[in-house]
């Protein structure tokens, strides 16, 4: 009669799913062997976990006390375990294999398969002025990096020599590594740290990088900033990042642009905005007025009587849309300016107009 898989997950026959597995992580913390806790105990404890945890054997085990799949099931119970010195690959159902290694040996499988990464993406920042940012200009960046190396262009080889098969993993890139554990027998499969898994190692490995590919370098890179581009906005230069190591491919290389206020626009999205003051005369009886453009002066047709604050839109008169499809619109601010000082003939006149209620 097999042992009562309930009891020693102390769970009662009604325990839901969650609860046995709550239950099951909380005592195979307790138990591991690798903190001190009792080796056949946390055998136990996994082997009911084993049964509880999977539908179809509890629905056997809860009606027959027993599973019916093979040796490794049925003897789990008397506490043989399930072959764990001797299963390669050792099946965990349903559990979490990650939380379980990350807790248990303080690693995720997946990582085991690495291989050297791509070189990593660069920021620069950049500041322009606005009139940059309406026209698009062309901008000069330094930066410091891991650039492909000059002398082997990346191959890590010195010029002229050749390439021969790694010894260490037989051309495979991999190694397999096995480890036993309380689990059972795993095999690991880690990148070939000899060749960083490409397979092939160099003769003659290149003197200036030693054989990595790469070489810590001072750049300057000409970047096109688009006409329109808007504070804060991002350029993207594929492959201008760091360089790989051992032949990977370049990170990329990203421009964050700000760009300096204007003393005369201010902008919305693609619209722009600025303000006119106009006369106390010209608000009255209307006017034509230049208003100055990023790009040159437009007239304006003030009608006549407008009010202080009044907004005017002219479309097509913003920034450009990055890409050259169109532009937003120019809003411009009336303001009315009421004279400070007035020569005598104004004060008379305007005394005049007082008269006649205005
Ligand atoms: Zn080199
Ligand atoms: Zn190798």
């Amino acid at each position: 009669m097999a042992k009562d898989y309930y009891h020693i997950l102390g769970v009662g026959q009604n325990a839901s799913k969650d609860e046995i597995k709550k239950a099951f992580r909380r005592l195979a913390h307790e138990y591991h062997p690798d903190r001190g806790g009792n080796a056949e105990r946390f055998k136990e404890i996994n082997a009911a976990y084993q049964v509880l945890s999977d539908d179809l054997k509890r629905s056997q085990y809860d009606r027959f006390g027993t599973t019916f799949e093979g040796s490794a099931g049925s003897q789990a119970g008397a506490g043989t375990g399930f072959g764990f010195d001797s299963t390669p690959g050792f099946d965990f159902e349903g559990l979490d294999l990650g939380d379980i290694f990350g807790e248990f040996f303080g690693a995720r499988p997946r990582q085991t398969r690495a291989r050297p990464r791509r070189g990593h993406d660069l920021t620069v920042e950049l500041t322009i002025d606005f009139e940059e940012a309406f026209f698009g200009t062309d901008k000069e960046v330094a930066l410091r990096k891991h650039a492909v190396c000059s002398r082997c262009e990346g191959t890590g080889r010195e010029p002229g020599t050749g390439e021969t098969t790694c010894t260490t993993c037989r051309g495979e890139g991999e190694v397999r590594q096995t480890s036993r554990s309380f689990f059972g027998t795993f095999t690991q499969v880690a990148m070939c740290s000899i060749c960083h898994g490409r397979g092939k190692v160099a003769e003659t490995p290149c003197r200036q990088c030693r054989g990595a590919g790469r070489e810590l370098a001072s750049k300057r890179l000409r970047v096109h900033i688009p006409a329109g581009i808007d504070d804060g906005g991002t350029i993207k230069l594929a492959h201008e990042g760091e360089a790989g190591e051992y032949g990977q491919p370049s990170g990329d290389l990203y421009v964050a642009v700000h760009v300096r206020s204007s003393p005369l626009f201010r902008r919305d999205g693609n619209d722009l905005h600025t303000t006119t003051a106009v006369s106390l005369t010209q608000a009255a009886l209307g006017a034509s007025m230049p208003v100055l453009l990023p790009d040159g002066t437009i007239r304006l047709d003030v009608p006549a009587g407008v009010q202080s604050g009044a907004v005017i839109r002219i479309r097509a008169k913003g920034m450009p849309q990055i890409g050259g499809r169109g532009r937003g619109d120019l809003y411009v601010h009336i303001e009315v300016k009421t004279p400070e000082r007035l020569s005598r003939k104004a004060k008379k006149l305007l005394e005049e107009l007082r008269e006649e209620g205005v």
